[in-house]
């Protein structure tokens, strides 16, 4: 019997992939599929950036690339940053990740153990809590509402914090419920650490480039008086449509760069190096293909908005960024979990239910509307016409 490490237990899963495997495994039985679970971009990445990767291979950069990633790339990171955010970073301060996922890995390793307590947002990214609860700390989730158009609360994070608190994750855009932040609940959140000078903070800003509606992107690194205590995650896969290139990166305050390149030598070496060359394309070159695809991921959100909410039982806010809806599955009288099967196995739609995200993530659905508009058309028919079949709803249930 082989002996493995309690922390392997602690560890959970992307509840995203395990829907696109059973949905994968309906459709090679000759069923027809509609996929809104998994998180990707469904357009190509920029033509330039292809070219700078395939154009750096022939050019015999196929080695090792310095951990942290080659400077140029950094500084093109710091330059992005600057002219985004108009905040400065030291190109030393940016470690080139294979995917921003790796960040939050590092960021829990260096901060949990048993003992700490680290806070993440629920719903949430898996990853956080997972993570969290691998490290041996405990995670304490803070709640995202509904009310609150799932942003958060600043005093109801703050009032969670704890002399055993050690990281604070925030995410905004937010995943899975498109949440948005206003810049108002940001500052007090800022202004209310600056009494707790010893919980750092991951700021997960993957989704920093998809908004809508005018919501605006608060950088964390913009707060000043928490400079040596943010850490900036963001990366190419969401903004440049490039999940498959696993690229992305962390800034850190410089207390913890020796840190972060500790862990990274010994996990991942370096990022492949074509994929680094393309990296600099994206952020140097033509910004249209970013303009041109949210664009494109707002005409789907009006539309999925609009016909989930003239499905009885469903009740969905606009959200303002990233790429997902999260209705309110209340009045269909199902549990999260059942209305997860019960698309994916009677009308062919892959979504995941909002219990994959945390408990309060429970009577929610996340749909991503990263597919076609005429999928997005074909599958909202499909869940209207499966949640109207008779005993479906509640008796009496409604949105
Ligand atoms: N953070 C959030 C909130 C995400 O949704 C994702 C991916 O789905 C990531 C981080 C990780 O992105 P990457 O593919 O760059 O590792």
């Amino acid at each position: 019997m082989l002996e493995l490490a309690e922390r392997m237990s602690r560890l959970g899963t992307d509840s995203a992939f395990e829907v696109l495997s059973k949905a994968k495994a309906l459709e090679a039985k000759g069923r027809s599929i509609i996929h809104l679970g998994i998180g990707q971009p469904d357009f190509p990445p920029p033509g330039h950036v292809i070219e700078a990767a395939c154009k750096a291979m022939r050019d015999g950069h196929n080695g090792y690339t310095p951990s942290a990633g080659i400077l140029p790339l950094r500084e093109a990171v710091a330059a992005d940053l600057y002219r985004r955010h108009k905040v400065t970073v030291s190109p030393e301060a940016v470690q080139v990740t294979p995917g921003g996922k790796v960040v939050i890995l590092f960021a829990t390793l260096m901060f949990g153990e048993p003992g700490a307590e680290i806070l993440y947002p629920n719903p949430g990214f898996f990853t956080y809590e997972s993570a969290i609860a691998f490290t041996g700390a405990k995670p304490v989730a803070y709640p995202l509402r509904e009310e609150n158009r799932f942003s958060f609360d600043a005093e109801d994070v703050l009032a969670r914090i704890t002399p055993r608190t050690r990281l604070l994750i925030i995410n905004s855009p937010a995943n899975p419920t498109g949440g948005v932040v206003p810049k108002a609940e940001m500052d007090k959140l800022a202004a209310g650490l600056a009494k707790f000078p010893k919980v750092a903070v991951l700021s997960d800003e993957i989704y920093s480039r998809i908004l809508y509606d005018g919501c605006e992107h608060v950088c964390m690194l913009g707060y000043e008086h928490l400079r040596d205590r943010v850490i900036l995650l963001d990366g190419w896969s969401k903004t440049y449509a490039m999940t498959g290139w696993r690229l992305g990166y962390g800034v850190w305050p410089k207390a913890l760069i020796p840190k972060a390149d500790g862990l990274a030598i010994n996990c991942h070496s370096c990022v492949n190096a074509a994929a680094q060359y393309g990296g600099i394309a994206a952020l140097e070159g033509p910004q249209d293909s970013v303009a041109a695809m949210v664009a494109e991921f707002d005409r789907r959100r009006t539309t999925i908005v609009a016909g989930i909410n003239r499905i009885p039982g469903l009740r969905c806010l606009a959200p303002g960024g990233a790429f997902y809806v999260f209705p309110n599955i209340g009045g269909t009288g199902l549990g999260s979990r059942e209305i997860e099967a019960k698309l994916l196995n009677e009308a062919g739609v892959a979504a995941v239910s909002g219990a994959s995200f945390g408990a309060f993530g429970e009577g929610y659905l996340r749909l991503s509307y990263a597919n076609s508009l005429d999928n997005i058309e074909e599958a909202l028919r499909r869940i209207a016409a499966c949640l109207e079949t008779k005993g479906s709803l509640a008796a009496g249930a409604t949105a």
